[in-house]
């Protein structure tokens, strides 16, 4: 039988990018972390990150391909990388010497508020458990997950979940809904620690304790796409307004081409709009893409929720 995933010696891991259907945003906390209370959602945008064995003593090594469009030249190759972080930090763990080849093939967009460097955390994770056949343990898999970062657990869900903490304690949800969406990604991405510092200077009194997204929780059960429009938010969506005025633009003309409702996903500047079904999804991405193609925008369309890092027989060429 062939081994599904595993090209050669190497494994592939597909990992969903997210979008944040409620984004509630919490004061400050002395340490520099905003509390949160959020409902993740994977959409079939995907990150595919492939493993194999390098030479003894190499260390990880982390090769990164893909469109011009999503912004590859500002992914680290070195230490920095999550995907090289979540190598050593695997190894440490195991015990054994993380001397990998790890190539990410990217669609995420950088720095586009939908995880994507998350993704290839989640996505080296599991690949390296599999090649190395270390069996870790899921829980054991996720308190790794959390020390990389805040997006990386709930990678390795997908789906749709709650997000609490700093978005690392995640709790499932009931999602009855096949969502349509189409997907604005900006031609430059933006920081999210600037947004968040742009989130102090406008909110200088927002709540200890962020808000809850029951409404969105609800929508998803019920799978009510124009109940699901009326509750998304994102408390970070007015500051990434301001640092990007040209996003509000956008977001009227994707709703006035017929979305159900416009959002910014998470830090931004990638925004996301929620269609009633795939034809409309289709009409509006066309249109989108009339009027933000000449802006240097990217336009698709995707759908969720999409299951979290897995993985496939290798389908791109490398
Ligand atoms: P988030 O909303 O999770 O903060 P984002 O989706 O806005 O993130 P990412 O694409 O995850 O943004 O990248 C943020 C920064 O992380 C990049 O500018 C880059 O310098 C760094 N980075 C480290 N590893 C990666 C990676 N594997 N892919 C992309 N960026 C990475």
């Amino acid at each position: 039988m062939t081994d599904a995933g595993a090209t050669g010696a190497g494994v592939t891991v597909r990992t969903p990018a997210k979008v944040n259907l409620h984004l509630g945003v919490g004061h400050v906390r002395p340490d520099g972390f905003h509390p949160l209370d959020t409902v993740f959602h994977a959409i079939s945008l995907y990150d595919d990150v492939t493993v194999s064995s390098g030479d003894p003593g190499s260390g990880p090594r982390v090769r990164v391909l893909g469109e011009a469009h999503v912004g590859l030249d500002e992914v680290p190759v070195d230490g920095d990388n999550l995907a090289h972080r979540a190598a050593r930090l695997l190894g440490r763990s195991e015990g054994l010497a993380p001397d990998v080849l790890v190539e990410i093939h990217k669609s995420i967009p950088v720095a586009g508020g939908l995880a994507g460097g998350s993704a290839d955390a989640a996505a080296t994770l599991v690949a390296l458990d599999r090649l190395w056949g270390t069996e870790v343990a899921d829980v054991d898999l996720y308190r790794l997950a959390a020390e990389l970062g805040s997006d990386v657990s709930f990678a390795l869900l997908g789906g749709s979940a709650r997000g609490t903490g700093r978005g690392e304690v995640l709790q499932r949800l009931t999602d009855h809904g096949s969502w349509w969406w189409v997907v604005v990604i900006a031609a430059e991405g933006l920081s999210t620690p600037a947004v968040y510092r742009r989130f102090d200077e406008l909110f200088t009194t927002a709540p200890a304790k962020p808000s809850p997204g029951a409404d969105v929780e609800r929508a998803l059960a019920n799978g009510d796409p124009a109940a699901l429009a009326r509750a998304l938010r994102n408390d970070l969506e007015p500051a990434a307004l301001d640092l990007r005025p040209e996003l509000d633009g956008l977001i009227h003309r994707g709703e006035a081409a017929g979305a159900l409702r416009g959002l910014v996903s998470g830090s931004g500047p990638t925004c996301v709009f929620l269609c009633a079904d795939a034809a409309t999804a289709r009409a509006v991405a066309g249109e989108l893409q009339a009027t933000e193609g000449p802006r240097g925008a990217h336009v698709l369309v995707a759908t969720g929720p999409a299951a979290g890092a897995h993985r496939v027989t290798y389908d791109r060429p490398v």
